[in-house]
């Protein structure tokens, strides 16, 4: 019978400690053309994610 697909496991890590889970990411899914942008950075970003482990904001943007 059909198999049960199992949940995403694959995560995106926090660029700056390398330990943070910052975004879960379906492998099976297109690739969606988003950048990271460093809080140093002057790029602005549309989004922002609060790393859990090392407190970083990490922004987000489309990338065009
Ligand atoms: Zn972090």
């Amino acid at each position: 019978m059909s198999r049960q697909r199992t949940v995403p496991q694959n995560y995106v890590f926090c660029p700056i400690c390398g330990k943070g889970k910052i975004i879960m990411e379906d492998p099976d899914s297109d690739d969606v053309p988003l950048r990271l942008i460093l809080p140093k950075s002057k790029k602005k970003a549309h989004w922002y994610i609060k790393c859990t482990v090392c407190k970083s904001q990490i922004g987000i943007a489309p990338k065009n």
